[in-house]
């Protein structure tokens, strides 16, 4: 059989409609719990479940409570294990969840967590503020930084030893800075002994599982709010883990007893969501080329963040996202000229455009990094990553194009220009 693409297995892989009364579409599996055949069967399940035995050839593990397994968490999982090649994935009810539960699992107290900066607002709090409880120690590096100089920091801080796990984002939201993944996995590896293995996690949210794939560049674990690009209807909260199948056994352990896996209809969600997502990123792709494009010609805006316009001027991030990335992605970062008022006149005037955080949906989001997302980054590092009054991050959705160009052109339209400005003063 000709090896399928994961966008023509998407409808199908790991249903069996005999199942399920021949359902062309997996229903779903509102249920908590799953009748045993005898009790000799729920009895080899736990066996199963609980690691005591080891599965026979050919024995499958068989379903028993949702918070265990349920089909449409198990199908799910399958199939968003196609895009990343990965041996096995875990679906969690938020993104949140699951990267908590990665720090959790592979962080002991006295460790060391490596972290690129900035990382999205809700992993930077529980890192600060919630691992430190249990005696999880921080040390940040920032997206811009060498792995040499990060490598002089660990061996100068004496924790070298205790590094447990590297957590990074790439490319950083909301300037898209780019991190060499090969580079970091060599790090984590070189601090890695036979005992003790340096995890790497990288959070793929930003470039979702069509355009980057962190496993083939040496990640261990590659995690997802499902929010985004995987949902992409702004209708639901939900995250992924994927993994080894050795490294997914841990953290699919850990979500039984904290109990933060996905329920059955978010799981159905997502997978209605999986079978367009090739679809929508191939045009919201197509469709950010040609807004960066504008903005950078646009006299009344200033810098763009966008790696297909960065990387002409810049041959290292050029040989870089030809290495680690088949797109440029399709989060557009931009300043206008002025400060916060000129960036709130833009946004407020948009039409078709929508005034919101998060990104990766159909629809197209407009928000205001320095006073929303990233609020609570500190001045000075908002200053080191050029988040300023004056940026404005796009999230491009699917809409017709010219559009999109005709809602970004009025909007800024409405800025006065420098000249127009000192006119109205005299
Ligand atoms: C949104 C987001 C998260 C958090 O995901 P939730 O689904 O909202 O819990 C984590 N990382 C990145 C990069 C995100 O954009």
């Amino acid at each position: 059989m000709k090896k399928l693409k994961p966008e023509s297995l998407m409808m199908s892989h790991g249903y069996k409609p005999e199942l399920s009364v021949g359902s062309i579409k997996c229903p779903i599996f509102q249920t908590s719990t799953f009748e045993f055949e005898s009790a000799e069967e729920g009895k080899r399940f736990f066996e199963m479940a609980y690691g005591h035995r080891k599965p026979a050839p050919n024995e499958e593990m068989g379903l028993i409570y949702s918070r265990i397994n349920n089909p449409d968490l198990e199908i799910l999982e399958n199939r968003l294990c196609l895009w990343d090649e990965a041996e096995d994935a875990a679906v969690f009810e938020s993104g949140m969840s699951a990267i908590s539960t990665v720090m959790l699992e592979f962080l002991s107290p006295g460790d060391l967590l490596l972290m690129s900066s900035p990382v999205y607002g809700g992993t930077d709090h529980f890192s600060k503020h919630i691992l430190d409880r249990f005696g999880i120690e921080l040390m940040e590096f920032s997206a811009i930084d060498d792995v040499e100089a990060i490598r002089a920091r660990l061996d100068a801080s004496g924790k070298a030893h205790k590094l447990g796990l590297i957590h990074i984002e790439t490319p950083a939201n909301p300037t898209n800075a780019m991190i060499d993944l090969r580079a970091i996995a060599d790090l984590a590896k070189s601090y890695s002994t036979d005992e003790r293995k340096v995890i790497t996690a990288v959070d793929n949210t930003y470039m979702g599982p069509l355009w980057q794939h962190p496993l083939k560049h040496g990640a261990d674990l590659v995690l997802y709010s499902a929010t985004k690009y995987i949902g992409g209807h702004s209708d639901l909260i939900a995250g992924a883990v994927l993994g080894s199948k050795e490294l997914m056994t841990r953290v699919k352990t850990l979500r039984t007893f904290l109990g933060n896996m996905t329920s059955p209809y978010t799981g159905w969600l997502l997978m209605r969501s999986l079978e367009t997502l090739k679809v929508r990123m191939d045009q919201q792709a197509v469709n950010a080329e040609k807004i960066a494009e504008f903005l950078h010609a646009h006299p009344l805006v200033e810098t763009v963040y966008f790696p297909g316009i960065q990387r002409r001027h810049d041959k290292d991030l050029d040989a870089l996202m030809k290495r680690q990335c088949n797109t440029n992605g399709a989060m557009i970062s931009f300043d206008v000229v002025g400060g916060e008022k000129e960036a709130f006149t833009f946004l407020n005037a948009l039409k078709l455009i929508k005034l919101a955080v998060s990104l990766g949906s159909t629809e197209s989001l407009a928000q205001h990094p320095a006073t929303m997302t990233h609020v609570d980054v500190s001045e000075e590092d908002r200053r080191l990553m050029n988040i300023t009054g004056k940026l404005v991050r796009l999230s491009v959705g699917v809409e017709n194009v010219d559009d999109l160009i005709w809602d970004v052109e009025q909007a800024l339209s409405k800025i006065k220009s420098p000249a127009e400005a000192v006119e109205e003063a005299i």
